[in-house]
């Protein structure tokens, strides 16, 4: 048996979120924004409850939470969804990190070829990047800072408290993509300051394919984000199209449970990473980990094992863990991490390390047998 420890890439659903997920399927298949029935209304009613669950989760009103596919379309929307305002008002500078996720780094890259003119900054070997850098950077014409929240592959906490609090009297967009905090740093996602947040329901055991754009209103005011696609009034024209009801009663759901249980939670993640440590201490093989461990989440571990290659590994541990080196949505890239890259580690040493994460669920003997037989592997690898 395999245990799986990939929850950054994907965690598996929860089954009371399935449950509800399905009782949905079977007894609510109306379109949401249909008004001449009962089956619209009972639809609409569990979309509102959902927008709900996911509005108190993260700490805001519910006429604040649209919601989407996921983060890439919701960081998507944040990104390219300020054009009309850039163009509005000429600022075009952009400020963001070297370590954000492709749907970010991307969309940002999108916009530099069109001429705006983006500078990233980069962490240091904690894995954090340094928010006066930021800060400092900002200008006149700056139009938007983006910093991600956690990290997707190294678990570090970026100090977007800190960079909130110094733009909140500021004329600059701050953006925040909290994929990877929601759900998990429950409190800090709600004490955060930031115009406009990006969250997907997979990463907190709801299911694929929905995710919300927080947008937060100042003075009654929404962020100046204008839609990519037009159709219909859904999402209020921000994200038009028929509302998927049964995913969106998931993520409601999965919402509800996070913000209810995250302190068990917690502590349960805690727990396997303190096994985890205690494991690799004792395992005489050469390693280091990445990013400082001070500012990681409980539920994330990134090593290095010196002179291993991590394709090697992971191919040769395959039947006892599933873990990975990286995103998924890079995972059929065999260059090292740029985010590894962008912290200061050599190719060699980037090639070398492994991304480990897990969840409330995930069973801590499963845990001990399959990272058992991976520091076994890396020791013969090692020796
Ligand atoms: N941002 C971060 C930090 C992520 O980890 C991910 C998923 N790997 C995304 C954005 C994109 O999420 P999704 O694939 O659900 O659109």
């Amino acid at each position: 048996m395999s245990v799986y420890l990939d929850y950054n890439a994907s965690a598996p659903i929860d089954i009371r979120v399935l449950d509800a997920m399905v009782n949905v399927y079977k007894n609510n298949y109306g379109n949401a924004d249909s008004r001449t029935h009962d089956f619209g209304d009972q639809a609409r009613k569990i979309v509102e409850n959902a927008r709900k669950q996911v509005a108190s989760l993260l700490g805001v009103h519910s006429d604040e939470v649209f919601f989407t596919s996921g983060a890439t379309e919701s960081n998507n929307i944040a990104i390219q969804g300020l054009r009309k305002y850039a163009e509005k008002t000429g600022k075009k500078h952009i400020i963001s990190t070297g370590i954000e996720h492709h749907s970010v780094l991307n969309t940002i890259h999108a916009l530099s070829d069109e001429g705006y003119d983006v500078e990233l900054i980069n962490p240091d070997k904690s894995g954090r990047i340094d928010a006066r850098q930021v800060l400092d950077k900002v200008r006149e014409d700056t139009l938007l800072v983006s910093v991600m929240h956690v990290n997707n592959e190294t678990g570090i906490i970026q100090p977007v408290n800190e960079i909130g609090d110094a733009l909140t009297n500021k004329n600059v967009i701050f953006h925040v993509d909290a994929t990877q905090s929601c759900g998990k740093l429950v409190e800090e996602v709600r004490s955060l300051k930031y115009d406009i947040l990006a969250c997907s329901a997979h990463k907190l055991m709801g299911p694929q394919g929905v995710g919300a754009l927080v947008l937060r209103k100042k003075n009654y005011v929404l962020p100046p984000v204008s839609p990519l696609t037009y159709g219909g009034q859904q999402e209020k024209g921000i994200r038009p199209g028929t509302i998927p009801v049964a995913l969106v009663a998931g993520f409601g759901k999965a919402c509800e449970l996070a913000a209810e249980e995250h302190t068990n939670n917690q502590i349960i993640c805690k727990k396997i990473k303190n096994s985890i440590l205690s494991n690799l201490d004792h395992s005489g093989v050469i390693y280091f980990i990445n990013g400082d461990q001070q500012f990681c989440v409980d539920s994330a571990i990134n090593i290095c094992f010196k002179d291993v290659s991590s394709e090697a590994l992971m191919m040769s541990t395959k039947q006892y863990c599933g873990i990975s080196n990286g995103s998924a949505c890079t995972s059929k890239d065999y260059s090292p991490s740029y985010v590894l890259r962008a912290m200061g580690l050599s190719d060699d040493e980037a090639l070398s390390s492994v991304r480990l994460s897990w969840g409330n669920n995930t069973n801590l003997p499963d845990v001990i047998d399959g990272f058992g037989m991976l520091l076994a592997t890396v020791k013969n690898f090692q020796d």
